[in-house]
């Protein structure tokens, strides 16, 4: 019976949502939740989607039978150029095999669902991840019984990234571990490497023969350029590594609630490549047939809408690099501040990092006492989403964090 079944505790970030729904003050700051917000804190349609959107509601083909298994080509192979780059040798090679999938979570999903039953079976095959990392990932991977380990990442006296830590983990992880690498604008640390340690992690891990799962959630978001966010991937690629891609348009399109995204397994050149790649999508699409059958299709057409027209896609990237730029702009705005008034501590962090998040430093209790006297919403890890301040609340909040860090 359901006797048995034990209560869970509620999801920390989505339970911290609900909190902040409830809240009545009027001064009330929402940190939490990585969602893009206007100047004004309200959600932001992006202009190019809105304008997808009217084409696609004027269609008078447009129905709502299944989209194939492996989902909207179109928006497939413009997915592929997109993270891949438009004259990958991957992608002419026929090396690459992708299916659309339930926005990132789904493609991290099926990435992981796939190496459990494919990737070196009744061998050692350890999944790391960086320490801390998102927390989604932990259970997607136990949901498949993959085992896994962390490897260090973020150093806390510098508020920058452990590679020494990083790469001797790396250096002593058993052959064929899964390493699953953030593509950009790391979650929730906001800390990246730069080329030249990416080109050493590639090195490290080829030389360890590593499996890199590259999870890319925030590519054009983070610094409005879509080929320098997409560049560790495309690095790995060109390196001739096997590797995976769990790909989300959530936040670099505002589609968050359509579920828009796309996994990519990429052969190395060395392989038989289009035996290999027939053989892993036949696999796949059995996989995702049992899982979901078949994808969502409205937020893939609104993707491959402006994905696929130049005209949308150049406007597209406008409006990456105002998202991008409001998020760079209170960066600094931030900063500024807290330096201004003082604040103990050092604040380059917060223009250092990149992306939705910056990793403030703050402990769990001025985290708590922030949203006790203050009514501020971060997650205690003291995360904040850059999106949620703007002109309005950045006095405010710098004023409480200063108050919080003095007490
Ligand atoms: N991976 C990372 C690192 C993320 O930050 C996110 C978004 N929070 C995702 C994957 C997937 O999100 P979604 O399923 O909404 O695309």
């Amino acid at each position: 019976s359901a006797d048995v079944v034990p209560q869970a505790p509620e999801d920390p970030l989505f339970g911290l949502m609900a909190a902040y729904r409830r809240d009545t003050d009027p001064n009330k700051v929402d940190l939490g939740i990585g969602a893009y917000r206007d100047n004004n804190a309200k959600p932001w349609v992006l202009p190019v989607v809105k304008k997808a959107d009217e084409i696609l509601r004027n269609d008078p083909n447009l129905n709502h039978e299944y989209l194939p298994i492996a989902g909207l080509a179109d928006f497939t192979s413009a997915s592929q150029k997109l993270v891949l780059g438009a004259d990958s040798p991957a992608i002419k090679e026929k090396r690459v095999t992708s299916l659309q999938t339930i926005s990132g979570t789904g493609a991290v999903h099926l990435g992981a669902l796939f190496l459990s039953k494919f990737y070196r079976p009744n061998q050692q095959r350890t999944v790391y991840f960086s320490d801390p990392t998102w927390p989604n990932h932990f259970q997607i991977f136990s949901n498949v019984q993959l085992p896994y380990l962390t490897y260090p990442y973020f150093d806390k006296e510098t508020r920058g990234l452990d590679f020494d830590g990083f790469i001797n983990t790396l250096n002593n992880a058993a052959e064929g571990s899964i390493i699953v690498l953030h593509a950009c604008a790391h979650n929730p640390t906001g800390v990246d490497p730069t080329q030249e340690q990416w080109k050493e992690i590639a090195k490290v891990i080829k030389e360890r023969k590593l499996f890199p799962f590259f999870d890319t959630a925030y590519q054009g978001f983070a610094s409005g350029d879509l080929a320098r966010d997409g560049w560790a991937i495309r690095y790995f690629v060109e390196q001739g590594f096997e590797l995976v891609i769990a790909q989300s348009y959530a936040k670099n399109f505002g589609l968050y609630g359509e579920r828009a995204g796309c996994f990519h397994f990429v052969t190395s050149p060395t392989s038989d490549a289009d035996s290999v790649t027939a053989r892993v999508a036949s696999q796949l699409a059995i996989l995702q047939r049992s899982e979901i059958s078949n994808p969502p299709a409205y937020g893939a057409r609104i993707a491959s809408t402006v994905l696929n027209n130049p005209e949308l896609f150049a406007e597209w990237e406008a409006n990456l690099r105002e998202m991008s730029g409001r998020i760079i702009a209170m960066r600094k705005a931030l900063r500024s501040k807290l330096e201004e008034l003082g604040t103990p501590g050092t604040w380059n962090h917060i223009t250092d990092q990149i992306g939705m998040f910056s990793f403030t430093g703050l402990t769990e209790k001025q985290v708590l006492k922030l949203r006790e006297d203050s009514h501020i919403y971060m997650t205690k890890n003291g995360r904040i989403s850059m999106a949620g301040l703007n002109t309005h609340n950045i006095d405010y909040f710098a004023k409480a964090v200063d108050k919080a860090v003095r007490e």
